[in-house]
């Protein structure tokens, strides 16, 4: 029996309005190539323009409607820009990330053969816990966790729990099953002995429960040194909010390009596919922002429909997907953030291109 889908679309700022249909187009090509379920793409406001007209970066229709959907695919959004009071509160990805407890933010850096890499072969996955942790602004109930006394003074502080770390690290555990069969845990336990000493030891308590998956650890510091000698030796890295945050603007950085990086929030419920990079304001509005990141978490989002919904032809389509951007990535054809001279229109057809010329 056929099913339609329904996926919320929020393009966000900067490149979003460039990244995001092209993700739309090319997942839905992907679709009709597959016969997996038709998707019913549903627009919804979201950044500056939802500023202008519903005066918040993030209205309550669009937190609604999302809790209905299946999953949706969110646009970066250029929240250091805003005006106030909107710039001070926390951003429209970190209240959706709150308010629906997606706390598994899966961040794979895969480099294309093709497309330049720091360290070429490089295929691991980031698992950064999403809810808490040592942002400040996101790891309180209500309120931020960051606040000044006094003009001169400021204070933030990191929260840790044993539930929070268990079930990332469940997450990690299990993908590496699926995966390499390898989880490298990351903390800073040296310094910040309670706080990221308990993620770590709730890490190889729960490493106990899967003795198929090697298990390390290192510290956050050096663990930036380690990625840049020899990345490719990775394979799931775990790891708190903030730590994960930055190792994978490294390991995107490490595998070619921000460009390349996609990612999905996930709970047990939701999903959430967005991609690494920020808005990129920079080269907004160029037609030659990299839509790829953003075209791979589209598919990261598929597979997660198809885990979750028990239905395999998504899955087809995320493959297929996947498939078409190293084959379009191999040939030849990249956008100026890989060496290339595609622009954002042309990769996402040269990409389409592809989905069709493999069925
Ligand atoms: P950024 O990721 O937007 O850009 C960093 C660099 O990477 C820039 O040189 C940019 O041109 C390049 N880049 C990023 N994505 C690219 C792509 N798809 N193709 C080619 N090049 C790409 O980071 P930033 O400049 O620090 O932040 C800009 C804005 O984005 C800020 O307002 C920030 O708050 C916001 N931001 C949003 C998110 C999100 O929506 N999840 C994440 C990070 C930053």
């Amino acid at each position: 029996m056929r099913h339609t889908y329904h996926l919320g679309v929020l393009a966000g700022d900067g490149i979003g309005p460039e990244i995001v249909p092209a993700a739309v187009e090319v997942a839905d090509a992907a679709i009709v190539a597959t016969g997996a379920d038709p998707i019913d793409w549903v627009p919804l406001p979201l950044g500056r323009l939802a500023i202008d007209e519903f005066g918040t970066p993030l209205p309550d229709v669009t937190l609604k409607t999302l809790a209905g959907l299946d999953g949706w695919l969110l646009g970066p959004h250029d929240s250091a820009t805003y005006p106030e009071p909107h710039r001070s509160q926390l951003n429209p990805s970190g209240t959706i990330r709150k308010h629906f407890d997606l706390f598994a933010n899966i961040r794979p850096a895969k480099a294309f053969p093709g497309a330049p890499a720091i360290v070429e072969h490089t295929d691991l996955v980031i698992v950064r816990e999403n809810t808490q942790g040592f942002y400040a602004d996101r790891n309180t109930y209500t309120g931020s966790g960051e606040f000044m006394p006094t003009p001169d003074v400021a204070i933030a502080h990191a929260i840790i729990t044993r539930p929070a770390v268990e079930r990332i690290a469940h997450a990690a555990f299990q993908l590496a099953t699926r995966r390499r069969n390898k989880v490298t845990i990351v903390h800073k336990a040296n310094v910040l002995r309670l706080t990221t000493g308990l993620f770590r030891d709730v890490c190889h308590e729960i490493a106990g429960q899967y003795h198929q998956v090697a298990v390390d650890d290192y510290h956050i510091d050096a663990m930036t040194v380690h990625l840049l000698r020899r990345a490719h030796e990775f394979d799931v890295i775990v790891t708190e909010n903030m730590f994960g945050d930055i190792l994978s603007d490294l390991t995107a950085g490490i595998a070619g390009s921000p460009g390349i990086a996609p990612a999905i929030n996930t709970s047990a419920d939701h999903g959430m596919a967005q991609a690494v990079h920020g808005s990129a304001p920079d080269i907004a509005g160029q037609d030659i922002a990299n839509p790829a990141a953003m075209i791979l978490s589209a598919a990261m989002l598929l597979d997660w429909l198809a885990a979750r919904r028990g239905d395999p032809r998504p899955r087809r389509a995320a493959e297929l997907v996947e498939t078409a951007v190293a084959d379009t990535i191999r040939a030849g054809t990249t956008t100026p953030d890989l060496g290339g001279t595609a622009g954002t229109r042309a990769f996402t057809g040269a990409v389409i291109q592809a989905i069709r010329a493999r069925c």
